[in-house]
């Protein structure tokens, strides 16, 4: 297969680290009292990092499989959930909501915008009748972050608990869960961890917990109920064997971040320089205000076809960047400088060959905008 400079907003470069660590020899995970040792001590690390006492655990699945859970574990027949929507998985989580036979309530604003607390404030004045509100961190088909601390802090003022998408923003944005109150905070293997796609983490509170536990009706899922892993290490049992060359695999990515002396710095350091150099050669970004230092959105030009840009990328100078779908389908393309991608010299090729592209297919820019980049590095 030919190998790419990836560069897409997930999954993310792997390091050689974290790839050998997934060939290390296994045990039973379900009989070996030490992986369930490990696997607790991951999920402790998790804690730390995202400033909490909450208990996170690694589930079986990619991203999707968390905001599944987190919905599937709450929603029971009736209940009335808010749905922040700035963005197409902002949007996305109605889906998870109804299928659990939830009633969900969208809040739809502006998708150029974060959403605005005050405006959100005002709105819960009028209505404030939810079990629980679904928000995203960073909405990835636009690069949108949201202040997810202010917002659900906001929300749990209103007793309502809050389930948090932070997929493509951990580990690249900021985020203190205790400071938000966040009751569920679902994140990825294969975004700014840089770990291969497979595995789904999720941050619970007493208070979502509780929630579950108080139920009338069970939870209609068997790989989506948190409730299931809540006690999975005074039982030393989970609910179904762990996969766990994927589990090695995402304890050296963790140990790649931990030894970092700044990830964020490095993010936005990143960020900037890439959102310089694209505005400054004439191209628009998405989104007005809210950049994540995850990913940048960049509109398409008149007259060029997303697709032919994306393949003369990857077949003319073999980098690959992504596309986007939904409402946003052939409308951006966006680079994902998100964990392992974050770094200088894949970012100048990427420019580099972005530029070269864009000329080649009749678009002329204003700069250079690898140089553009560098200098902003400096
Ligand atoms: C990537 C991502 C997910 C997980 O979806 P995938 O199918 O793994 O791409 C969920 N939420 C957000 C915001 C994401 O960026």
């Amino acid at each position: 297969m030919k190998k790419f400079v990836l560069m897409t907003a997930g999954p993310t470069q792997v390091r050689e680290n974290v790839r050998l660590a997934r060939s290390i020899v296994t045990t039973n995970p379900d009989e070996d009292i030490s992986f369930c040792e490990y696997y607790k001590e991951l999920c402790d690390k998790l804690s730390h990092f995202f400033h909490t006492k909450n208990p996170f655990y690694i589930l079986s699945g990619e991203g999707i499989l968390g905001l599944e859970a987190a919905c599937a574990s709450l929603t029971e027949k009736g209940d009335r959930v808010l749905v922040l929507d700035n963005g197409i998985f902002g949007k996305g989580f109605a889906d998870f909501v109804t299928l659990y036979g939830g009633e969900a309530v969208l809040y739809t604003v502006d998708d150029k915008m974060p959403i605005s607390v005050e405006d959100l404030e005002a709105y819960l004045k009028k209505d404030s009748n939810f079990k629980y509100a679904t928000v995203v961190h960073c909405d990835t088909p636009s690069g949108m972050l949201n202040d997810v601390e202010r917002i659900c802090a906001l929300l749990k003022k209103h007793h309502i608990l809050t389930v948090v998408d932070s997929v493509s923003a951990s580990f690249g944005v900021p985020l203190d869960v205790d400071k938000g109150r966040i009751d569920i905070l679902c994140g990825g293997s294969q975004k700014a961890l840089s770990a291969p796609i497979g595995l789904t983490f999720l941050g619970v509170s007493d208070a979502a917990i509780k929630a579950m536990k108080q139920r009338k009706t069970k939870i209609a899922s068997f790989y989506g109920n948190i409730l299931s892993y809540a006690d999975y290490y005074e039982k030393k049992w989970f609910p179904y064997t762990m996969p766990i060359s994927d589990v090695y695999g995402f304890g050296q990515a963790l140990e790649n971040v931990l030894e970092e002396k700044d990830i964020f710095a490095r993010h936005e350091k990143i960020a900037k320089a890439t959102r310089k150099a694209v505005e400054s050669a004439g191209l628009e970004q998405y989104i007005h205000s809210g950049y994540s230092n995850t990913v940048t959105a960049i509109v398409v030009p008149e007259g060029i076809s997303d697709k032919a840009l994306l393949k003369k990328m990857r077949e003319e100078y073999g980098v690959m960047i992504s596309g986007c779908f939904d409402v946003l389908a052939g409308k951006v393309v966006r680079i994902g400088h998100m964990g392992e991608n974050a770094n200088v010299p894949d970012m100048l090729t990427t420019l580099h060959a972005f530029q070269n592209v864009l000329e080649e297919m009749g678009f002329s820019l204003k700069c250079d905008m690898a140089n553009v980049f560098l200098k902003e590095m400096e």
